[in-house]
């Protein structure tokens, strides 16, 4: 921890007459009493970025609920007889000299707590530099912003339901002052971030300008920092063998799966070959590939020390007798044309040109990261997983005598997502548990969700990450499925969840308010549960309650009843090229015009305008209403240039038909472009789908990519 001046500690308790006779009889913490501001905010003389970061968050809600401007100051240079009381932001002389800390705290814990007339918010810090706060996918190391979070929330009943201002619920107050305060608190979980958060996703379509883009990642990145997604911890996990062909596919060809016919080489590009992982060599590279990297950069303290484990992104395909003598019997391999040897190696190569090279993937899996054409459901997925558990269990132990700390950390993924039935797992093997479907996610997808997991759990897996792709369905429309999914968050942490990262966030916010909401929510409290998240959105809504909860409610009625053959139906009406149908997450729109229909909008415009007459006066509530009126608005703006385009593709030299497409592609980005400041949606991430889909988003040019973030110490 950082060691304090004495010099400055002395300088920070004068005692200033007014203070202790106007004060004398309080025994906790006035920060304002009928207007007028009764404390200034102390941050260390030479503060860490992210000490001032909180002070700028504290003084910044302070200012909007109480109509003031609260003064920050440095300690050592502030008159302390201005105030009567002080909060004290971080590693001040103030909070040492009061004892605190008191003991090193561990990452991501903090303190709230009053002594004397101050009020210290602290907690573990790093040097993280200012512009990387926000970067909630690095190491973010930077407790004392949570406990200003944590005082905001607890003590002001701040609320951030969505980002940008109308999504911060501040309630406005001339007086406050509060009790004795003495808590401490953590984050559940080592990691707790959302893929696609980055500001540097290309191209650069969906925003008018690159300014918008900026504010709008810049405000989402704030939200999430407010709601404590960061991690701890830095590991390695992902696709680890991605160079493996090309580093040994020559010397080592022993290395690298074994197809029909006995050849060793990927089935389709090198990249996406997987490993004999019943081969010694196997695991000896693995260690020492893991022994170099840890010996020159790992130690340093950036990174965990994990062996990752994690296969290429494709399914596992050794034939070869030792893998197969690892696997435990299954009746769906005989029935599997790949396993059971009907299959030949001409004929995959045929498949995988037709559909793609994850189409001959698709016959050994039934992932359904787009929506397949066939029904998955009939699919013989043998299970390999006893054969990964044996994998992991031996690098384990082959890593173990070269750093008793290492940890191997592996997938349950593709055709290994089964628990294993016979194999147990050393205790320190960390799995990193993909679910294989996300659209619909239902209580079908849930059981064997939990079964699986349940099942790895007990085979002595006790760590777990978690990595859904639940936010990948539903694109800018309105979209829910948060319940099922928020018991299956409490019931994966109750199992061993130690982190959990999502792919990926599509900052749809106005559509998927509850949803993201409730996600985001659940993070910092895993057994948060939808019910209360639901209370807590609901209550930014004063008298329109009642009405907003209608939209809501409605929105999650409907989302949840499509089953998975509705979807089906919908999605393959609407193929717009490749191995997966139409509404799959690089092609969501293509199913607007037939998931929705005129009633849909006719019905919910009215129910926000009820809602509006019912906020009258309050304009902060009817700006939440129309914000969530303006996601509507871009579906079905959205909507209707699907519609558009179908009839065109339907009438191919038809100038009105191309006319009318362009002109409901010009309303619609006209539209998003007239919103984009409000946060309402993600547009980049979304027209990069549509662009993918053949719609004519342009790029507009923008300033370099932001410096990637720097390393940091911590203190
Ligand atoms: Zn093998």
């Amino acid at each position: 921890m950082r060691v304090m001046s004495v010099s400055v500690v002395a300088a920070v308790f004068f005692a200033v007459a007014c203070v202790s006779n106007c004060f004398a009889s309080s025994a906790g913490f006035t920060l304002a009493r009928d207007g007028k501001l009764y404390a200034d905010i102390v941050i260390p003389a030479k503060p860490l970025d992210c000490e001032r970061y909180a002070a700028e968050e504290l003084k910044y809600h302070i200012d909007k609920a109480f109509g003031v401007a609260a003064e920050i100051v440095n300690e050592g240079r502030s008159d302390s007889g201005k105030y009567p009381f002080h909060f004290f932001i971080g590693a001040t002389a103030a909070a040492r000299a009061a004892g605190l800390p008191g003991r090193e705290l561990k990452k991501d814990e903090w303190i709230v707590k009053t002594s004397g007339n101050g009020l210290f918010l602290l907690g573990r810090d790093s040097n993280i530099k200012y512009s990387d706060i926000g970067y909630t996918w690095i190491r973010t190391v930077y407790a004392t912003i949570y406990a200003v979070y944590d005082f905001l929330e607890n003590e002001m009943d701040v609320k951030w339901i969505w980002p940008g201002p109308t999504g911060e619920v501040i309630p406005k107050r001339s007086s406050l002052e509060v009790g004795r305060i003495d808590r401490t608190g953590i984050e559940p979980l080592e990691e707790r971030f959302m893929h696609g958060t980055q500001p540097w996703l290309s191209p650069k379509v969906g925003f008018s300008n690159e300014e918008s883009a900026k504010r709008f990642y810049a405000g989402q990145s704030k939200f999430l920092v407010r709601h404590r997604l960061g991690r701890r911890r830095m590991t390695k996990t992902g696709h680890a063998f991605e160079k493996w062909w090309k580093r040994f596919g020559k010397s080592n060809p022993e290395f690298f799966n074994e197809l029909p016919g006995g050849v060793r080489r990927p089935a389709s590009s090198g990249s996406l070959v997987t490993l004999c992982v019943s081969q010694p060599g196997v695991w000896k590279q693995i260690v020492k590939d893991w022994k170099d990297w840890w010996e020159k950069d790992g130690r340093r303290g950036w990174f965990e020390p994990w062996v990752n484990c994690c296969e290429n992104d494709y399914v596992v395909l050794c034939r070869c007798g030792k893998c197969r003598s690892w696997d435990a019997p299954d009746e769906r391999f005989a029935k599997c044309r790949y396993w059971n040897g009907s299959i030949t190696l001409d004929e995959i190569g045929q498949i995988a040109k037709e559909r793609g090279v994850y189409g001959f993937n698709a016959m050994l899996c039934d992932n359904r990261w787009g929506i397949p054409k066939d029904d998955p459901r009939l699919r013989p997925v043998a299970s390999v997983s006893d054969r990964y558990a044996r994998f992991y269990n031996n690098v384990q132990a082959e890593v173990r005598k070269v750093n008793p700390a290492a940890r191997v950390v592996g997938y349950a993924y593709e055709n290994y997502t089964e628990a294993p039935k016979e194999v147990k797992l050393d205790p320190s093997v960390i799995i990193e548990f993909v679910p294989r479907s996300y659209l619909p996610y239902d209580k079908e997808e849930s059981d064997f969700f939990r079964k699986c997991f349940l099942g790895w759990r007990k085979a002595g897996v006790k760590e777990f990450i978690y990595r859904p792709n639940y936010m990948l369905a539903g694109g800018n429309y309105p979209f829910d499925q948060g319940r099922i999914i928020l018991e299956d968050f409490a019931f994966a942490y109750t199992n061993g969840m130690k982190a959990c990262k999502f792919d990926s966030l599509r900052g749809s916010w106005a559509c998927h308010a509850m949803l993201d909401y409730a996600l985001i929510r659940s993070f910092r409290n895993p057994l948060f549960g939808y019910d209360r998240a639901r209370d807590e959105m609901l209550s930014a809504f004063g008298s329109a309650r009642d009405l907003v909860a209608r939209y809501i409610d409605g929105i999650h009625e409907f989302t949840t009843k499509w089953t998975f053959d509705d979807f089906h139906k919908i999605s393959w009406q609407n193929h717009t090229g490749g191995n997966h149908g139409g509404g799959s997450y690089h092609n969501n729109a293509a199913i607007l015009g037939d998931y929705f229909d005129e009633k849909f909008f006719a019905d919910n415009y009215s129910l926000l305008d009820s809602a509006k007459k019912a906020a009258a006066g309050d304009s902060e509530v009817i700006a939440r209403i129309e914000f969530l009126r303006k996601g509507l608005r871009d579906t079905e703006l959205t909507r209707l240039t699907r519609i558009a385009e179908k009839a065109m593709k339907a009438a191919p030299g038809d100038k009105a038909k191309a006319d009318a497409f362009d002109a409901a592609f010009k309303a619609m980005n006209a539209y998003r472009a007239s919103v984009e400041d409000d946060f309402v949606c993600n547009f980049r991430y979304e027209a990069r789908a549509e662009k993918r889909m053949g719609w004519p988003h342009k790029e507009i040019s923008g300033s370099p990519k932001p410096a990637k973030p720097a390393r940091q110490i911590e203190y």
